[in-house]
C-alpha cells in the first residue's frame, strides 16, 4: 500500500486570514492573545484540510518564517536580541522585522532598538527566509516550546503528525557567518541540539519527523557532503524515524550520498528529479521508505495523472509498502484553493490545480496503485479531458506572436553608442546634480488606494471614479517628491496593485485569480498571475500615467516598467514550452511599451528586474544557459531607444559576485540595488570597475518601520564612494516605498536628500 503524505501547507490561509492577523498585531490593533489564536485556528482548519493523508506536516505553520523558527528552536537568537525580557513571540518578531529605538534610554540594551535579520531567497523560489546568523562562538540551546505546542494541538485533534524541521546541514548552509568564521565548524555543538529535539519528539509519541535538507540538490563539495555523514551518522540513534526531505531539483551527484545516509526514508522530487528516481532505488537499502514528490508543488498546472501513473505503476510493484506519494515540495508555493476561484476563466479553470486540488490528485494516486486504476476511473477520465483540452487550446497558441518570435535578432538588443557616450548625451539633457536622488517606484498603497481598487473591482465606482482616485494619489506623490527636493521623480505606483499582476492583466496570454495568494515573506504575499498562452500585448498600458505624471513637474517623471524577466519568474508560468520562450514572448511585449514611452516624451525609463537572480537554476552548471537568455530578452527589452534615454534597472536582495558580467551585459544606464542590511558589502561585486555605468545602492531599508538616519546614510554613501567613483552613485532607497507609510517615508526622505545634498558638499 502506498502512503500520502504532505510535506507543508500554504499557512497563510486562503483568505490571507494570517497576513491581516499579523499585521492587526504589529500596528497595536489587536493583542498578541488574538494573533496566537488566529494562529490555532488556521492550523486546525489546515489539517482539517489535509485529515484524508496518512500523514499530516505539522510545525510548518509560522508566524514570520520557518528558518526563523528554527533558529528559535535552536536557541540561535542574535546577539543584539538576547537581552529581550518580554514575549518570545514578540522578540522573534523583532528580529523579523527590525525595530526602531523608540524605548526608553534604560531599555537600549534588551528591547530598545534592533536590526532586522538579513532576509534572502529560499532556494530558487519567491519565498524569503531570515537568514541565520552564526559567528565562531554560537551556541545552540533547545527550546521546543513552539513545535511541542503545535504538535499537543494536532495530536488533541486527532491528526497523524509528522513534524518538520529544517535539517541541520541545510540550516548551515544557508545562513552567514557574521565574522566570516567556518559554519560546519559549528556541527559538532549543533547535531546534540537536533539530537535533543528528535529524542522530545519521541517522548511526545511522534514516529516519523522531516527533516527537510534541500541543500542536497545543489553541489556540495567534499566538506559539506561529509557533513551529511557526520549529521546523519549521528541522528541515526534516534528513536523517531526520518524522513529526509529534498525537492526543487535533482540530486545528480548526490543520489549516492542521499542513498547511503542512514535514515528510515528519504523524499525526493520525482518531477523535477525523476531521472534520479531508478538509480535511487538500485542505491537504497531494502527497507527504506522512498517518497515520490510526484505532484508539481511549485506551478499550478494539473498533473497528467494518467501519464503520472503509468510512470508509477511499476514503480510500485518493486516498492510496495515503502513508497509513499506526495507533492514535490511544501505546497506553501502555491495558492491554496481553486474553488475559491469565481471569476477565473472557466477553461483556464479546468486546467488548474491549487493545493487542496494538488493533495486531491495525491489522493487518487495514491487509490489507483493501492486498488487499481479502476477505483478512481471517473476521476482519471476527467483529468485526462482536461490534460488533451489544454493541449489542443487555440487560446495557448497564437500563429501571430510565434511569428514574431521567429524574426528576433541580435541586433534589437544593441544601443546605439556605448555608454560613455550615452551617459554624456543625457547628461547634457537631464542636468542632474552629483549624487542624485531617486526612489525605486512605488509610494505608500494606502487604504484610499486599496479602497478605491476595490470598490473599481466591485463595480461600486466607475472606471472615470477610479482614474480620477488614482490621478489624485500621483499628484500628492509628485507634491510629496518635490516639496522633499527628489531630483527623479516618479509616478508612485498608485495604480498597480502589483509590479507583475498589473501588467499580466494587460497582456493576452495571462489569466487571473482572485485569491491565488503565495507568501513571499512575513505578512507579504504576491498573487502571481498565470501565463497560459503566447503573449501579446493589446495596446499601451502605462503610457497615459506617466504622461499625466510627467505634466504635473519640470523634474524628469522616470517611467515604470517591470522587466520581461521578472514577469516570468514571479508568474506561474507554462509547463509546455521552455521559460526562455515565453520570455521572448514577454520582452518584444514590453519593448513596445518602452518605444511608447519614449515616444511620449518620457526621458528616464526603469524597467526592474527584481526577479532576474532567483530565476537562476540551483546547480552552477545551468547559470550560464539562464543568464544568456535573461540578458537578452532585457536588452530585447530596453534597448531599442535613443542614447539621449536614459535606462535604470533595478534589482532587490541580490548578490552580484558571480553574475557581474552578465548584470554589466544589460548595459542599462543606471542600477539601483539593495544593499543598506548588507552594509554596502554587496557592492563589493560592482567593486575595481567590473561594473562599467552608474549605481544606486539602497540607503533606506525600506523592509523596516525604521527610519534611517542622514548620518546614517552618508555613512553608507561614503563606503560605497570608497569602491564606486563617485561621478557614478546615485542616491536611492533599497526598493520600492508601497508597503511603508507616509509618515514614515517623509521623514526616511526628507534625511535621505540630506544625505544626498551633505554628499555633495564633502566627497
Ligand atoms: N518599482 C517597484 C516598486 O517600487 C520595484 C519593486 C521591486 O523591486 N520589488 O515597487
Ligand atoms: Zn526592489
Amino acid at each position: 500500500m502506498a502512503r500520502t503524505h504532505n510535506l507543508g501547507f500554504p499557512r497563510i490561509g486562503a483568505k490571507r486570514e494570517l497576513k491581516f492577523a499579523q499585521e492587526a498585531y504589529w500596528k497595536g490593533q489587536s493583542s498578541l492573545a488574538e494573533l496566537k489564536a488566529s494562529g490555532a485556528k488556521l492550523r486546525q482548519r489546515h489539517w482539517e484540510n489535509q485529515a484524508g493523508l496518512d500523514l499530516v506536516p505539522v510545525g510548518d505553520f509560522s508566524f514570520y518564517d520557518q528558518v526563523l523558527d528554527m533558529s528559535f528552536t535552536l536557541g540561535n537568537l542574535p546577539e543584539r536580541v538576547r537581552g529581550f525580557h518580554g514575549d518570545v513571540l514578540d522578540n522573534y518578531f523583532r528580529v523579523a522585522r527590525g525595530r526602531s529605538a523608540q524605548a526608553a534610554e534604560a531599555h537600549a540594551g534588551c528591547c530598545g532598538g534592533v536590526a532586522a535579520g538579513e532576509m534572502t531567497k529560499w532556494f530558487d523560489t519567491n519565498y524569503h527566509y531570515i537568514v541565520p546568523e552564526f559567528t565562531a562562538g554560537t551556541e545552540f540551546k533547545l527550546d521546543a516550546g513552539r513545535l511541542l505546542e503545535q504538535l499537543a494541538e494536532a495530536q488533541a485533534q486527532g491528526v497523524k503528525a509528522k513534524p518538520v524541521i529544517v535539517g541541520p546541514v541545510t540550516y548551515l548552509a544557508i545562513g552567514k557567518a557574521k565574522d566570516d568564521s567556518d559554519r560546519l565548524a559549528l556541527l559538532p555543538r549543533l547535531l546534540p541540539v537536533y539530537a535533543q529535539l528528535l529524542e522530545t519528539l519521541a517522548a511526545q509519541g511522534v514516529e516519523w519527523v522531516q527533516i527537510d535538507e534541500p541543500v542536497l540538490v545543489t553541489e556540495l563539495d567534499a566538506a559539506w557532503q561529509g557533513a551529511f555523514e557526520t549529521a546523519y551518522g549521528e541522528l541515526k540513534t534516534s528513536r523517531v524515524k526520518l524522513l529526509l526531505a529534498t525537492y526543487f531539483g535533482q540530486l545528480l551527484e548526490n543520489v549516492a550520498l542521499a542513498a547511503r545516509l542512514p535514515v528510515a526514508g528519504l523524499h525526493v522530487d520525482a518531477v523535477n528529479g525523476r531521472d534520479d528516481v531508478l538509480p535511487l532505488i538500485e542505491a537504497l537499502p531494502a527497507d527504506s521508505v522512498l517518497s515520490l514528490g510526484v505532484v508539481n508543488g511549485r506551478n499550478i498546472w494539473k498533473t497528467d495523472l494518467n501519464a503520472t501513473l503509468d510512470w508509477l505503476e511499476p514503480l510500485a510493484q518493486r516498492l510496495g509498502e515503502r513508497l509513499w506519494i506526495a507533492p514535490s515540495c511544501s505546497l506553501l508555493h502555491v495558492p491554496v484553493d481553486l474553488a475559491s476561484e469565481q471569476k477565473l476563466d472557466a477553461e483556464v479553470k479546468s486546467w488548474l490545480a491549487f493545493a487542496l486540488q494538488k493533495l486531491d490528485e495525491v489522493r487518487v494516486l495514491a487509490q489507483a496503485l493501492n486498488q487499481g486504476r479502476q477505483a478512481v476511473r471517473a476521476e482519471l477520465d476527467a483529468n485526462g479531458a482536461d490534460i488533451q483540452a489544454r493541449r489542443n487550446s487555440p487560446r495557448v497558441n497564437n500563429p501571430a506572436v510565434k511569428a514574431a518570435l521567429a524574426k528576433v535578432d541580435a541586433r534589437l538588443g544593441e544601443r546605439q553608442q556605448p555608454y560613455a557616450e550615452r551617459a554624456a548625451r543625457q547628461a547634457a539633457l537631464l542636468k542632474l546634480p552629483k549624487f542624485p536622488t531617486t526612489t525605486i517606484g512605488s509610494f505608500p498603497q494606502t487604504a484610499d488606494i486599496r479602497q478605491a481598487r476595490s470598490q473599481f473591482k466591485a463595480g461600486e465606482i466607475d472606471e472615470a471614479a477610479y482614474q480620477a482616485a488614482m490621478r489624485a494619489e500621483i499628484a500628492r506623490s509628485v507634491r510629496e517628491q518635490e516639496a522633499l527636493g527628489l531630483d527623479v521623480l516618479v509616478h508612485g505606483e498608485a495604480e498597480r496593485n502589483d509590479m507583475v499582476e498589473y501588467f499580466g492583466e494587460q497582456l493576452d496570454g495571462y489569466a487571473f485569480s482572485q485569491f491565488g495568494w503565495v507568501q513571499s515573506y512575513g505578512s507579504r504575499c504576491v498573487k502571481p498571475p498565470i501565463l497560459f498562452g503566447d503573449i501579446s500585448r493589446p495596446k499601451a498600458m502605462t503610457v497615459e500615467w506617466i504622461r499625466y505624471a510627467q505634466s504635473l513637474t519640470d523634474k524628469p517623471m522616470k517611467g515604470m516598467l517591470t522587466g520581461p524577466v521578472t514577469i516570468l519568474n514571479w508568474s506561474f508560468v507554462r509547463d509546455d514550452q521552455p521559460r526562455a520562450v515565453s520570455c521572448r514572448q514577454l520582452a518584444l511585449a514590453i519593448r513596445q511599451e518602452v518605444l511608447d514611452l519614449e515616444q511620449a516624451g518620457v526621458r528616464v525609463i526603469q524597467i526592474d528586474e527584481a526577479a532576474l537572480r532567483e530565476g537562476l537554476p540551483l546547480r552552477r552548471a545551468q547559470w550560464q544557459e539562464y543568464l544568456d537568455w535573461a540578458v537578452e530578452c532585457f536588452r530585447i527589452t530596453a534597448n531599442g531607444v535613443a542614447d539621449e534615454t536614459q535606462i535604470h534597472t533595478h534589482m532587490c536582495y541580490s548578490e552580484f559576485n558571480d553574475i557581474i558580467a552578465s548584470i554589466a551585459d544589460m548595459d542599462a544606464d543606471v542600477i539601483t540595488i539593495e544593499t543598506s542590511r548588507s552594509d554596502m558589502e554587496l557592492l563589493d561585486a560592482f567593486d575595481d570597475f567590473k561594473y562599467p555605468n552608474e549605481i544606486g545602492p539602497g540607503v533606506y531599508d525600506i523592509h523596516s518601520p525604521n527610519i534611517p538616519t542622514e548620518a546614517h546614510m552618508v555613512n553608507l554613501m561614503k563606503k560605497a564612494a570608497e569602491r564606486i567613483p563617485a561621478e557614478r552613485l546615485w542616491v536611492n532607497p533599497d526598493c520600492g516605498l508601497k508597503t511603508r507609510q507616509w509618515n514614515e517615508v517623509i521623514p526616511a526622505l526628507t534625511n535621505m536628500v540630506s544625505a544626498a545634498r551633505a554628499l555633495r558638499e564633502s566627497v
